[in-house]
């Protein structure tokens, strides 16, 4: 943080999984996007914490390498859900998602509704609340296992629609508007999950999970927040 105990103060290192525009994305070689812009402002207001250099992962090895102290914090536009929260702690929310379903643009396909993905190929990325929808549609028959492609990272899925080898993408609305803006495809329609992102932390990193708290606070309060969030969605 921007106190003055620099020397005692305590580096953590940030995971993130790039690929998730505008959140964590490469450009150019750099990793930038909202999530990146965020914690770094966060951190700078955490009292007693600095960041460490950003290591970079696939979504689904986020968690596994916060537990085996690889990395001190995740920021990844991860959703705070019930089971993450039984194997890590988050900070207070700070941006909300839904789901949507992204598909070509050229009307090949145009679902409104989750039952309507029956009878087609369906991708999403692995360890995603996405791909938590899709696994939900097999459960109850909708979706057949065979036409669902869990995928390392939604740059491959939505590469396999626009390629025509899957028909569907399921993955956060943010996320799916930006890939809209750059790409041919579109949202056919939105899946209200009412998800809320957080920092994921270790279980038990109370003077961690406290800092970053009061940083997000201040970085909200000096209009940091809305100023990060215009760079990256525009005002
Ligand atoms: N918000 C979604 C989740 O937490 C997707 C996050 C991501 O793919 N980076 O599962």
């Amino acid at each position: 943080g921007t106190g003055t105990t620099t020397e005692t103060a305590t580096t953590i290192t940030p995971g993130t999984a790039p690929g998730f525009p505008p959140f964590e994305m490469k450009e150019g070689g750099e990793l930038v996007g909202f999530d990146i812009d965020l914690l770094s402002a966060v951190v700078a207001e955490a009292e007693g914490y600095q960041l460490g250099e950003w290591q970079e992962f696939a979504f689904d090895s986020l968690v596994p390498s916060l537990t085996s102290n690889k990395i001190d914090v995740i920021a990844a536009a991860m959703t705070i859900t019930d089971k993450r929260e039984q194997t890590i702690d988050f900070t207070n929310p700070y941006y909300n998602a839904d789901q949507a379903i992204l598909v070509r643009e050229d009307g090949s396909f145009s679902p409104s509704k989750l039952s309507d993905l029956s009878g087609h190929k369906v991708g999403s990325q692995s360890g995603t609340t996405g791909e938590n929808i899709a696994k939900e549609l097999i459960k109850e028959g909708t979706l057949k296992e065979s036409n669902y492609n869990s995928y390392d990272s939604y740059v491959f899925a939505v590469q396999d629609l626009q390629n025509g080898n899957i028909d569907a993408v399921i993955l956060d609305v943010p996320v799916a508007q930006t890939f809209a803006d750059q790409r041919p495809v579109e949202i056919a329609f939105t899946h209200e999950t009412g998800e809320r992102y957080g920092f994921g932390i270790r279980n038990g990193d109370d003077d961690l999970q406290s800092a970053l708290n009061e940083g997000l606070a201040a970085v909200r309060d000096s209009g940091r927040y809305e100023e990060i969030r215009n760079k990256w969605f525009g005002s």
